[in-house]
């Protein structure tokens, strides 16, 4: 730890002297520069640690760049504890975003329009009026719209729309810029970050974390987070309980030219697939949920229900010109929540498992695991996230590949 790092004696190890040609040492290493690994190295720096960020490939290009980019806290049914998470991560953002724009002079064109989630059927209507009821129960804030009310919100919406939920807080932001940003922090706060780093194993000295090996030879460190996304699994670990139970979930994506600008002003999604205008003029569209291992390549399946979805909702997209297309690897986790903080064997930290959520949850992650890493005291609002939920399962053989 340097001079001027806050005290964690509790979750740090000292780095030793680098006892091997070309070995570098720093308080901390993050496995992956995706938004989690980038957003959790920039506040480390921030609090005086050095940290290094081992890059398989480049920082960025996975997860985080096939994104939609919403902010959706109400999105799915949640509730207890991934609610609370959620919520809090989404009241984080203005800050967030507006003082890494300061920082960097980059902007990230963070949208606060709300999103519209739309009936079309009785088996749609049924499920948003439960969610709607479950929500005002809560004390969230979700509005019912009839067809004429979402048709007067979204001028362009198919008028056999039926109503649904209209949900102010819901936000989305430019995850192609926001990642970018991040990078751009963490390297103006002296954060290393190494390309071409494929890290295979953590390394361990009496019984703590002291270090990872990569392909480009060992690293040194006072402790190690593991933030590789859906290749999380993949990194060795001395006991296989450590290993968490995160696996690759597919999500094909495109990008049409919007017909004309101002054509839609806000995220809408019904049951069958959602649309995001973009700042520069066009629209997303999302997004399949497979289970097909690491395969990211769009299919004719994928591309067609995207479409199909879409027309659903905006007829007049028909003859809208097809920009782009890509699939990205969600990191989904064996109960379809985030895996954080401390594991059973000292300095050695998850942020993984952010599956359908990571780019929401990045402000609240990266400050709460910060403050882990800076105190040694695990904040309340990550603490029911940690790997040792699984432990009776993996014990028992009920996880497969953990
Ligand atoms: C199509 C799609 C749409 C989505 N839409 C949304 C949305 O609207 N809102 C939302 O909040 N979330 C959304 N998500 C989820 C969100 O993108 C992810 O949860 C988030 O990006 C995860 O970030 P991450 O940093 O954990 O993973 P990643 O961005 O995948 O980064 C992991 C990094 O680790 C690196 N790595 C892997 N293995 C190693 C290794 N052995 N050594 C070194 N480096 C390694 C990888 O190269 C990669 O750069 C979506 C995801 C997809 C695919």
């Amino acid at each position: 730890m340097r001079k001027g790092a806050p005290a964690c004696a509790s979750v740090f190890a000292t780095p030793q002297p680098a006892p091997e040609k070309g070995m570098s040492t720093s308080d901390v290493i993050i496995i992956g520069g995706g938004v989690i690994g980038l957003s959790l190295a920039r506040e480390l720096a921030h609090s005086g640690l050095t940290v290094t960020i081992l890059e398989r490939h480049v920082p960025g290009k996975e997860a985080s760049w096939a994104s939609a980019g919403m902010l959706a806290p109400q999105g799915e049914l949640s509730e207890g504890a991934f609610l609370h998470l959620c919520l809090e991560s989404n009241a984080r953002y203005p800050a967030f975003r507006a003082a890494l724009e300061e920082e960097t002079g980059l902007q990230c064109y963070h949208r606060e329009a709300g999103t519209l989630a739309l009936a079309f059927t009785d088996e749609d209507e049924a499920e948003f009026r439960h969610i709607y009821a479950r929500q005002r129960a809560d004390g969230l804030t979700v509005e019912w719209v009839t067809g004429d009310d979402a048709c007067r919100l979204e001028p362009a919406l198919n008028p056999a729309v039926r109503g649904g939920l209209y949900l102010p807080g819901d936000r989305h932001v430019e995850n192609r810029l926001l990642v970018p940003a991040l990078e751009q922090a963490c390297r103006q706060r002296g954060v290393e970050i190494v390309t071409g780093a494929q890290v295979t194993a953590v390394r361990v000295a009496d019984g703590r974390a002291v270090g990872v090996e990569t392909i480009l030879g060992p690293y040194d460190a006072g402790l190690v987070v593991n933030a590789a996304g859906a290749w999380a699994a993949s990194i060795g670990v001395p006991d296989p309980a450590l290993r968490p139970p995160v696996f690759p979930v597919r999500g094909q994506m495109l990008a049409l030219t919007l017909p004309r600008p101002g054509f839609l002003s806000r995220a809408v999604r019904s049951p069958r697939g959602y649309l995001v205008p973009r700042h520069d003029g066009r629209l997303f569209l999302g997004a399949t949920m497979e289970e097909v291992g690491f395969d990211k390549r769009n299919t004719v399946w994928g591309i067609a229900k995207l479409l199909a979805g879409a027309r659903e909702l905006f007829p007049e997209l028909e003859g809208c010109a097809i920009q782009e297309m890509w699939a990205g690897l969600r990191p989904g986790s064996a109960d379809h929540h985030p895996i954080l903080g401390r594991t059973s064997l000292d300095g050695y930290l998850l942020a993984v498992g952010l599956f359908r959520n990571g780019l929401l949850l990045t402000p609240v992650v990266s400050a709460r695991l910060a403050e882990l890493i800076t105190t040694g005291n695990t904040p309340e609002v990550i603490a029911p996230f940690t790997l040792a939920r699984f432990a009776g399962e993996v014990a028992a053989g009920r996880i497969p590949g953990a």
